[in-house]
């Protein structure tokens, strides 16, 4: 998948870029994330992106030419690709829309900064606005990771097992089960023993069950959305809800 980013902060995404499985994706070709200065296709000696607003009023606005150079040419190069304004206003990302970009051949990814991007770039150009979530950041580098980093995650090849994707929270609409790893007991906490017991299909049988009790304890409306079978309708009913941890 080909993910393009526009910003007037291209160095944001250095070190974001250059860690952990993004960058792993990178480099064996999985993904292929290209981040363009704005200010590269602006044509005066000062290199402006911004402009007051018409009408008045606090902040500047991103001027139109130089994103509309910079998303018409990306359009061509990528065709097919996804062009996202991200933007308070946007439809809420969330792990459906995660899987149904994952699925695309690449994204374009438009970072506003200040009070935003004059509306004819989102009139004429964006085929999405995306937020991360009602709030507003000061710019869109921020939400662009979010959408990189969650999208990666889906992409065959990005994630070493595929089983752990779908074991995570929202994947199959519950949320993950708890996670131990060594020593067997810290500080009087003890590993539950299932967990030692070798035993796969009691393992497996745990864990369903926690994500159900998580879900239930943490966010019981999602259970709505859920798919569940029989068997997880009585270990709903068995667990009750009581929690045995968090502090
Ligand atoms: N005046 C605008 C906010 C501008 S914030 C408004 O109220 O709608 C500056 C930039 O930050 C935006 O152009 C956008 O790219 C980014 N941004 C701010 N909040 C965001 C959010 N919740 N999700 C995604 N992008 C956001």
């Amino acid at each position: 998948m080909r993910i393009d980013i526009v910003t007037i902060f291209p160095s944001f995404f250095d070190s974001a870029l250059r860690e952990g499985v993004i960058h792993r994706a990178c480099e064996r070709g999985v993904l292929d994330i290209r981040v363009h200065d704005l200010r590269s296709w602006t044509l005066d000696r000062h290199r402006v992106t911004d402009d007051s607003p018409y009408g008045g009023g606090a902040g500047m606005v991103m001027k139109p030419e130089p994103l509309f150079a910079a998303i018409e040419q990306l359009k061509t190069e990528s065709p097919g690709a996804t062009t996202v304004l991200l933007s308070p206003q946007g439809r809420v990302w969330s792990q459906s829309l995660v899987r149904e970009y994952g699925e695309r051949p690449g994204m374009i990814l438009v970072c506003g900064r200040y009070e935003g991007v004059d509306e004819r770039v989102r009139l004429a150009l964006i085929d999405e606005e995306i937020s991360i979530g009602d709030y507003v950041l000061a710019g869109g580098e921020t939400a662009a990771m979010v959408l990189v980093e969650t999208v990666a995650r889906q992409v065959p090849g990005v994630v070493g097992q595929a089983e752990s994707v779908e074991q995570d929270s929202f994947f199959s609409g519950l949320l993950d089960h708890p996670h131990y790893t060594r020593p067997p007991v810290f500080r009087d906490l003890a590993v539950p023993e299932v967990l030692l017991s070798g035993d796969h299909a009691a393992i497996t049988r745990w864990r369903r069950r926690e994500a159900l009790r998580q879900t239930l304890l943490k966010r019981p409306e999602l259970l709505a959305g859920a798919k569940l079978g029989a068997e997880d309708l009585k270990m709903l009913e068995q667990t009750g809800g009581a929690d045995d941890g968090a502090a």
